[in-house]
């Protein structure tokens, strides 16, 4: 069969009670039916994915399989329905498994920000904010994990086309993106993103016990390997088709180069810790994007730090970074 020179896809758009707006799934119209990503657990989204897949001619229990970019809840909260309703097979991210797995990770998480100088009130309502919240569920034992280099072969009506996974950390520790050869189309969850940058997030490393990931420095790592593939045209997590990647992945980098000389701008020789930091950058900042926020600052202060520009101390457990002085 020949190549295709278009994939069949089909956008599907859901609202999601977050504040980066509604969330995107993508139907292939192929054999097999495949959706990458499925929306947030909420009868909204489920309603909006329900109705999107029908105008397309299709029921639920069609979609044979679902590819998975990462283990955040407006990407994979709708995963057992369909689970469910068709008996789809599930293909989510190995790395992104253990992440959902671990609930110690959930306590990794709240140390860091412990050491990041968040206030414990604070912690706690966010952790409440979360328990309120919408939450995935996964059945661990029935989803097939997709390692880096994985392919998925699909028959179109207009031919033939294999995606591959490729592992892009950086958003998440696991992250793995979509990537069709032929046409260099990429489906991108949260790795590349119009108009907003993906937040880099705190985390504990998945290999090192204790530690915590570099998310941006490896964020930028992955960018800068989606920069050398030459793609055509980009479907991200959120928001409209991106047709010219190119740019917008340099325009990401300068992004994040800017950020990290402002979080530079308020250091002093006294030292701050990241939370102090991020009152100042975001002062308006609330609830769970206080994760967000203090996690945005903690990832462009390593790179302040690797620069020579910043110096860490620790004191009492909590992290200091204070101007290097020479
Ligand atoms: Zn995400």
């Amino acid at each position: 069969m020949r190549a295709v020179e278009v994939l069949p896809v089909k956008r599907i758009e859901m609202p999601t009670p977050y504040g980066v707006g509604p969330v995107n799934a993508y139907l292939l119209e192929a054999e097999p039916l495949t959706l990458i990503d499925c929306g947030i657990n909420t009868p909204q989204a489920q309603n909006a994915l329900f109705l999107e897949i029908a105008a397309a001619g299709y029921f639920p229990e069609s979609i044979e399989q679902v590819l998975i970019t990462h283990a955040h809840p407006d990407h994979y909260g709708l995963v057992h329905v369909i689970q469910e309703a068709a008996g789809a097979t599930v293909y989510f991210p190995e790395r992104e498994i253990r992440r959902v797995r671990d609930r110690q990770m959930l306590f990794e998480v709240g140390r860091l920000l412990m050491e990041a100088g968040m206030p414990l009130d604070l912690l706690f309502k966010m952790d409440q904010e979360r328990k309120d919240g919408p939450r995935p569920r996964l059945d661990h034992d029935h989803v097939v994990p997709v390692h880096d280099g994985d392919a998925f072969t699909f028959e179109g009506d207009d031919g033939e086309f294999t995606l591959t996974a490729h592992l892009m950390p950086g958003h998440t520790g696991g992250h793995v993106v979509y990537l069709e050869d032929e046409t260099r189309t990429m489906f991108a969850g949260d790795q590349l993103l119009p108009e907003t940058s993906p937040n880099p997030l705190l985390e504990p490393s998945l290999d090192e016990p204790g530690e915590r990931r570099r998310s941006l420095k490896e964020y930028l790592g992955s960018l800068a390997r989606m920069g050398a593939m030459g793609l055509q045209l980009v479907y991200p997590g959120h928001g409209d088709p991106v047709t010219d990647p190119q740019r917008l992945i340099e325009s990401m980098i300068e992004h994040h180069l800017k950020r990290k000389a402002a979080v530079a701008a308020h250091l002093d020789e006294l030292g701050k810790t990241p939370y102090e930091i991020a009152t100042e950058v975001y002062p308006d900042v609330r609830g769970y994007d206080s994760f967000l926020a203090v996690s945005e600052v903690v990832a462009h202060l390593d790179l302040v730090v690797e620069d020579g520009d910043g110096t860490v101390d620790v004191r009492d457990d909590v992290t200091y970074y204070r101007l290097t002085t020479t």
